[in-house]
């Protein structure tokens, strides 16, 4: 799948928390957008990834 751009972060959340709205003006400018995410967490402070919520799906715009 080809991307304009390609967001990565080591943690969950890292990508939304530093540069959603910079991602959402790209998406909404018709860019094709993807997130990577590193890890799950797994040696977070709060919480481990089978304690936390689940995650929200991210938008259809989004390649995840
Ligand atoms: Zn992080």
């Amino acid at each position: 799948m080809k991307l304009d751009i390609l967001a990565l972060g080591a943690h969950p959340d890292d990508v939304e928390m530093s540069c959603s709205g910079t991602m959402l003006a790209a998406a909404a400018a018709g860019k094709k957008i993807g997130i990577v995410d590193f890890t799950r967490g797994e040696l977070g402070t709060r919480g481990t990834p089978a304690t936390r919520p689940p995650r929200p799906p991210r938008p259809a715009w989004c390649w995840a």
